[in-house]
């Protein structure tokens, strides 16, 4: 991934930890102290095959598991470890986990002396999207990823080993970054997901092909624009409807990916409308979230009041304006300011499908 001041690598592939401690050797004798961030989670599942495979002295350091250690007083904690442990800038915190640890680590890792080296190592299949791009950030009482630093990490190591152990939802969650993915960027690929029946019926090798081709996609978005000026707001396809819904439910009771999943069906209703994707494409992206067993009652959990107000708060949001990412065909995404009156057919529209 080359952006403006640097250029990092992301390697994929199963059992690679330590071939990454091989690559990374003169760079790791030279630390003064390597530090794992990781949650109670991973570190209870996967502590035997890091000490099996991880060939350097290193700190350890827990946090609550998922999103509730995007919080100030876990910021806050890490940071103090750093400090008890004398770590300065020649130290190199290492993120071991999902999205959530890859936020928190990314963020401390900006702000720790001024900006030390981390490097991201994600166990969810979400994370291959959260950790290429360089977005960190800890929450807000008054709003998710408020708080933040775009802060690149050294490099990404993807190593599909950890994915073993994920849970069906957390499986269900990351897909729908994938499929989104698909979607901004090739109609062949995505077309391949209207044929898939459940998440069971997933094979390994077709995953990770998946999964590669989603870190080229992103990559490649970033390469173009990291600060989000302009291209990388069509990775919001599908978040401007998902954030709201994730917010309304209220964060830890749905998953991301669950309600970027629904969210993308709206977006796909506004880009039949909007740019010239075939009429039936969102029915037919809603009809494969209900074989993927998405819980699509969600969206009845919430009023479409209650969507709209999260709508306009979102930081996408220009002078009440909603700045939608929309498709102009299937793997061709672009901006459209949209307006509420419009979106509320679109959610009437689904919760019609839904019931
Ligand atoms: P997460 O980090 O909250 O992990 C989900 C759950 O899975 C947690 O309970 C965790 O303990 C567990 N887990 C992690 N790895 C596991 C494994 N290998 N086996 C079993 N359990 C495991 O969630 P996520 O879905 O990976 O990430 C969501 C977070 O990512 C959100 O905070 C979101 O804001 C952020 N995000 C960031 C970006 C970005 O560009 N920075 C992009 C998308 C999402
Ligand atoms: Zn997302």
């Amino acid at each position: 991934v080359r952006t403006k001041d640097s250029t990092y690598e992301v390697h994929l592939g199963e059992n690679i930890l330590q071939s990454f401690c091989e690559r990374n050797t003169e760079e790791f004798d030279k630390a003064d102290q390597i530090v794992v961030i990781t949650d109670e989670n991973v570190w209870g599942l996967h502590q035997h095959y890091f000490d099996k495979n991880f060939a350097f002295d290193y700190k350890i350091h827990l946090v609550p598991n998922g999103e509730s250690c995007k919080t100030f007083d876990s910021y806050f904690d890490v940071q103090t470890f750093l400090l008890q442990e004398n770590c300065s800038r020649n130290s190199i915190l290492l993120a071991l986990g999902g999205g959530a640890v890859g936020d928190l680590t990314g963020f401390v890792a900006s702000t720790f002396m001024r900006g030390i080296p981390f490097i991201q190592i994600p166990t969810t299949i979400l994370a291959h999207d959260s950790a290429v791009g360089g977005k960190t950030a800890i929450n807000h009482p008054n709003g998710k990823n408020m708080i933040g630093a775009f802060y690149q990490p050294k490099e990404v190591l993807y190593d599909f080993h950890f994915l073993q152990t994920l849970p069906k939802s957390e499986v269900r969650s990351g897909l729908a970054e994938v499929i989104k993915h698909a979607l901004i960027s090739d109609v062949k690929w995505s077309n391949e997901f209207l044929q898939l029946e459940s998440i069971d019926a997933i094979q390994k090798e077709e995953l990770l092909i998946w999964l590669e081709k989603g870190i080229r996609v992103k990559a490649n978005i970033v390469e173009l624009d990291e600060k989000e000026k302009s291209y990388r707001k069509y990775l919001n396809f599908g978040h401007t409807y998902g954030h709201a819904i994730e917010a309304s439910i209220g964060y830890g009771k749905i998953t991301h990916g669950e309600a970027v999943m629904i969210g993308m069906i709206p977006a796909l209703m506004l880009s039949e409308i909007h740019g010239e994707v075939k009429s039936g494409y969102a029915h037919d992206i809603f009809q494969l979230a209900n074989k993927l067993e998405y819980n699509l009652q969600h969206v009845l959990n919430c009023t479409f009041e209650q969507l709209a107000t999260f709508m306009l708060k979102d930081k996408k949001t220009t002078n009440g304006e909603l700045h939608f990412a929309l498709l102009k065909h299937i793997g061709d995404p672009f901006i459209q300011v949209v307006s509420m009156d419009e979106v509320k057919k679109c959610d009437d529209q689904l919760r019609k499908w839904i019931k």
